[in-house]
């Protein structure tokens, strides 16, 4: 089945879509190739797209975005944005500004879904990772419930259609979920999962709660030397995997992307490569229309034996 008509309802009415594009880039990959694979993406029918301050690519995905659409392939409310508030803005006052910014990068009148990355806040300023003279990060003392309320009137604002965190565990949520006064829940818990991740209590604990649970490394990351052992197992070639790859006859990738779609998670699956891309989303759109160009209005089950009476509902044509 196809991830790309399918979509999953969050707690406040909207539908983010079943599969996203990740679009984190490692420093050695050259800033052209995050707006060559945003282009690529939205071509191949991605319509979710993951991204943040500080990855520092939303300008690339607005232009993105804006040529897409200038270009007819898209119209703005078929897509769907996601975007992250850094760590150095959670003081109230700094979040409002921080997200103009990011939509002035993105070329948005809003995005769908705005996230506070990390429950760790950070001193504000200049530097997104600032650090005293020993090199020890910089923290700040805001309470992440106090940054919740600015991203609450952001949404009342019109600025974002979802609001949502980001790396919280069960506890920090739920600090969200009784804070008094709370007006909008989180719809999303953005966090690391995959089959050696599989998060199964916290997907428990968010379906509880009705909050969705979206997966980032799903397939094991890109493995960034920065922030990843490079020792680390290899997700991809688990033996296990491959062999019920191999039986379905599909990809790794697309088993460990199927997996966690079937366990009611939202999974983000980067890539730069046009293929790959394809291949996550499983049917490219000439597929669907190939597919689409099948139907016929023809019934398996006409029930011609009462097709008489008023009321049989196939006179019309649905
Ligand atoms: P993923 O887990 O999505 O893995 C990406 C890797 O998988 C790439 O190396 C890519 O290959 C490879 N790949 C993609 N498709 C296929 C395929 N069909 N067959 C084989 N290999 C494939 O990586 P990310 O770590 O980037 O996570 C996804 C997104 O999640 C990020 O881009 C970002 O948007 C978000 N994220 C959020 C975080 C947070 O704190 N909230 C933290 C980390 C990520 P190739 O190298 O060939 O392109």
């Amino acid at each position: 089945m196809s991830s790309k008509h399918q979509f999953v309802k969050l707690n406040d009415g909207h539908f983010i879509p079943a599969l996203g594009f990740g679009t984190y880039k490692p420093q050695e990959v050259p800033i052209s190739k995050s707006l060559e694979a945003a282009n690529l993406a939205i071509g191949v029918g991605l319509r979710h797209i993951d991204t943040a301050y500080i990855y520092h690519v939303e300008e690339e995905i607005g232009q993105a975005i804006q040529s897409k659409i200038k270009a007819g392939v898209v119209k703005r409310e078929d897509l769907f944005i996601t975007t992250k508030l850094w760590c150095t803005c959670f003081r109230p006052e700094l979040v409002r500004p921080s997200l103009e910014k990011s939509l002035k990068r993105l070329q948005l009148d809003y995005v769908d879904l705005y996230l506070i990355h990390y429950p760790v806040p950070l001193k504000p300023g200049d530097n997104d990772f600032p650090v005293d003279e020993q090199g020890k990060l910089l923290l700040d003392t805001v309470d992440f419930c106090a940054t919740w309320e600015a991203l609450e009137k952001c949404k009342d604002a019109g600025l974002v259609k979802s609001i949502g965190v980001s790396n919280f565990n069960h506890k920090q949520i739920e600090r969200i979920l009784n804070k008094p006064g709370l007006k909008y829940k989180p719809v999303c818990n953005q966090v690391e999962c995959h089959l050696y991740l599989n998060q199964s209590k916290l997907l428990d604990y968010c379906k509880s709660k009705d909050i969705v649970l979206v997966a980032y490394g799903a397939l094991g990351t890109q493995r960034y030397k920065e922030w990843v052992d490079q020792n680390s197992p290899v997700l991809l070639h688990d033996p296990v995997l491959c062999d019920v790859a191999k039986k379905n006859k599909q990809s790794p990738a697309l088993v460990a992307l199927r997996y966690q779609i079937q366990r009611g998670v939202v999974p983000l699956a980067q890539s730069f490569k046009e293929n790959e891309m394809k291949e996550n989303l499983q049917l490219s759109p000439e597929d669907m229309k190939t597919l689409d160009g099948l139907n016929k209005n023809f019934r398996y089950l006409p029930t011609e034996s009462i097709s008489d009476h008023p009321e049989y509902p196939y006179s019309e044509e649905y």
